[in-house]
């Protein structure tokens, strides 16, 4: 086997749903080599590498955000750079998220294009923190807008614009969040032949179309029961069938503000807990400069912690429109274990293994196995990040967690 370059000891590991403890992980470069489940290690045992004590903490796999829109109080439709993406992602990485999409609300054709050219000039290799691109619109429903620029709304892609996004696809994944009564099917199939995953979402599509829709392709719900119609008696619409076709998933805002935990219950028991994605939609976080940002005619404030337009006065009011979250997916972990009553390794996987097996990359990312990206996250009892290793690089890390420089000894193989 291949010499290891660090060791993470006493991790109480989770692998696939349970968690092992006193398991022993090996790094090399940027990919965990090895895990060791039942052979305890010690640093004395395993001389010349550097060690780092998990004090039988948990030690999990770096979670996958398929929804964060900007930071500091922007967009990322008004990012320049990579280096304005990273700025942005940064405090989601120091918390765990370890892969992140780029997610833009409604933008327009120009602005679609701009963020392409930042995506191509960005050097892709499999482990950076920004796995691909989110168009959480312009093709939705003027009804169901949200805080989206309607002005940007459209029901077609230009030819142009189809061929570049799918010449994307060779070194991100792109996510479209559409309508399906907005658009035709045949550029519905259009997107699916170029290798693009397409969600439903801020939409008022009926039953019938949305089961014709993820019969075709459609592979995910985005924020379920946010931005769609009630279910009614005899209109079960699209929520309907998202929660029972056990083909696709649904993603959730899980901040406790988008969803009543009665409505979580009822997602929990009539959906597959494999099929459940948790996504954080956040605008900002932990960002000291956030005051208001503008998204299309709206102006959206922080108010004891919820992103909200600025006119909304209550939750009660008419015109209450929430905008986003001020979460990272760490804190929806916390949440779903500790008010919506799923287990924490049910939680975790709701926030990595899930979202990486719809993107068909959870042979790398989303789970702790030999062969995987070195993206961990050790989390205490309170689930605080004690550390955070991204592609194989510790991007954080707090004193409690020791990091044991190498013992001096001979070269030793593991
Ligand atoms: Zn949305």
């Amino acid at each position: 086997m291949q010499h290891a370059d660090f060791l993470i000891t006493n991790s109480n590991a989770l692998i696939g749903d349970k968690f092992i403890k006193n398991s022993t992980i090996y790094v090399s470069k940027n990919k965990i080599i090895k895990i060791d489940t039942k052979s305890h290690q010690n640093r004395d045992a395993i001389p010349n590498i550097t060690t780092i004590d998990a004090k039988n903490n948990f030690v999990i796999p770096g979670f996958v955000d398929l929804q964060i829109n900007g930071n500091h109080g922007a967009l990322f439709s008004e990012s320049n750079s990579v280096a304005d993406f990273t700025f942005m992602l940064k405090p989601h990485l120091k918390s765990g998220t370890t892969s992140a999409f780029v997610s833009l609300i409604s933008p327009n054709e120009k602005q679609i294009f701009k963020t392409i050219e930042i995506f191509e000039a960005a050097n892709n290799t499999l482990g950076s923190q920004i796995v691909g691109l989110h168009l959480e619109g312009p093709l939705l429903s003027k009804y169901k807008s949200g805080i989206h620029n309607v002005a940007n709304f459209t029901n077609s892609f230009s030819k142009v614009l189809i061929n570049k996004l799918g010449e994307l696809t060779s070194n991100f994944k792109v996510l479209i969040t559409l309508a399906p009564e907005e658009i035709s099917f045949s550029f519905l199939k259009r997107l699916l032949d170029k290798n693009i995953k397409i969600a439903i979402g801020h939409s008022k599509a009926s039953f019938e179309r949305t089961q014709l829709a993820i019969e075709l392709g459609v592979e995910l719900g985005t924020h379920i029961f946010n931005a769609s119609e009630p279910i009614g008696g005899r209109s079960p619409g699209l929520t309907t069938s998202l929660l029972l076709n056990d083909k696709v998933y649904v993603s959730m805002i899980a901040d406790s503000k988008h969803l009543h935990s009665a409505t979580v219950e009822v997602i929990k028991r009539i959906k597959p807990h494999g099929k459940l994605i948790l996504v954080s939609d956040s605008i900002c976080y932990k960002s000291k400069e956030f005051k208001e940002i503008k998204i299309g005619d709206n102006i959206v404030v922080k108010k004891n912690g919820v992103l909200q337009t600025k006119n909304s006065q209550s939750q009660d009011a008419e015109n209450f429109k929430l905008a986003g979250s001020a979460i990272s997916l760490i804190d929806a972990v916390k949440i779903c274990r500790d008010q919506y009553g799923f287990s924490l390794a049910e939680s975790i996987n709701m926030a990595s293994l899930n979202p990486a097996k719809l993107l068909k990359m959870d042979s790398s990312i989303g789970s702790l196995n030999s062969g995987s990206i070195a993206n961990l996250v050790i989390l205490d009892q309170e689930l605080n990040v004690m550390l955070v290793i991204s592609d194989g690089k510790i991007v954080k890390h707090s004193r409690n967690i020791s990091i044991l420089d190498p013992l001096p000894s001979r070269d030793r193989e593991v």
